[in-house]
């Protein structure tokens, strides 16, 4: 049966030209399956990083307005050649960058938030067997700035497309065959998932699992868009995420990831009664610092040990305003990696 499929490669799949013509071939094969198909791409490669670097040589901390500027250019330059290999093989392939559609974001600036897609142009053009061909990662806020979406948020992009367009599909093509039960370059006995639940997904993506952006994954599960996430490298099935109640076969830990950025500070000794774990990480958040991770013992004594994680750059001022609360709760702040 004929579906209209959403596609994104990331950039190791479009790192050169060579891997753009691979990368057309899965396209044109799909389409010669009798599907219609709606291109996402990364930049090509290191390129968003360069660009980042570039940026840091003129200032370190650049404007964000300027940087998003700088930034969506990587996506333009590979939508550009990859509508090139796909006219290359007779199929009507037509690069649009973000802002030529309206993807509408917030104004976050290097972590913009999609609040809209308006995929009508783009409907009427799969009708016409035009492959449109879209820049990741970026989109406009209501000054028509350009904007970013984050490191990785190709996949973010990919989704939402997927879902305005009612797709049937969000495939994500990456350099690895799926997601795993741990980091397959740490343990070589990391088993590839078939199947992952959105909510399992979520906790992989948010403590560390690289595969697919956090944010990807939430977008996907608020609108229950199914991804499946494959290798462009070979034929494999890659791993499907989706509702939980669509998957008939459960393990019980279906995957461990973990983060080398994180530290980690326990407060020992608190008082178990509700409202102290807001009474400890309000003035965490007060000062601007994310929580990533947090863990509350079982209480004993009406007494409990609370840990949570920051980002390492946050420890020293995270370790500081917890030994206040330390000493106004009577726990004993412990300090930990
Ligand atoms: N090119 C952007 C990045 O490197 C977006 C993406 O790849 O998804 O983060
Ligand atoms: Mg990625």
């Amino acid at each position: 049966m004929s579906k209209l499929i959403v596609k994104k490669f990331g950039g190791t799949s479009v790192a050169n030209p060579e891997r753009i013509e691979a990368v057309a071939d899965i396209v044109e094969q799909t389409i010669n399956e009798g599907n219609r198909v709606t291109v996402v791409l990364s930049a090509m490669g290191n390129n968003t990083d360069e660009l980042i670097s570039l940026a840091k040589e003129i200032n370190p901390e650049p404007d964000l307005r300027e940087y998003d500027a700088l930034l969506s250019t990587g996506e333009q330059v590979s939508v550009a050649l990859f509508a090139m290999a796909l006219l290359k093989r007779g199929i009507q392939g037509k690069s649009y960058t973000a802002y030529q559609l309206g993807i509408k974001t917030n104004s976050s600036h290097s972590r913009a938030r999609i609040l809209d897609v308006d995929v009508n142009k783009i409907t009427k053009e799969l009708g016409e067997g035009i492959v449109p061909v879209i820049t990741g990662f970026q989109g406009m806020n209501e000054v028509g700035d350009i904007t970013t979406l984050g490191r990785g948020g190709s996949d973010t992009t990919g989704v939402a497309l997927a879902v305005a367009l009612n797709a049937d599909e969000c495939q994500i093509y990456t350099d690895v065959d799926g997601v795993f039960t741990t980091d397959p370059r740490v343990y070589d006995k990391a088993r590839l998932l078939k199947d992952v639940s959105f909510e399992e997904m979520l906790e992989l993506s948010s403590m560390g699992a690289k595969v697919l952006q956090l944010r990807a994954v939430e977008y996907a599960s608020k609108f229950n868009m199914p991804i499946r996430v494959l290798s462009s490298f070979n034929q494999s099935e890659g791993t499907l995420v989706q509702e939980e109640k669509n998957i008939m076969e459960r393990p019980i830990v279906s995957g461990i990831s973990s983060i080398d950025t994180e530290a980690k500070l326990t407060i020992r000794g608190v008082p178990d009664i509700p409202g102290v774990a807001a009474k400890i990480l309000g003035p965490i958040s007060d000062a601007g610092i994310d929580v990533d991770v947090i863990v509350q013992n079982i209480g004993a004594d009406n007494t409990t040990d609370f840990t949570f994680t920051v980002d390492k750059s946050n420890f020293t001022k995270a370790e500081a305003i917890l030994k206040e609360t330390s000493s106004s709760l009577g726990g004993g702040a412990g300090r930990g990696r």
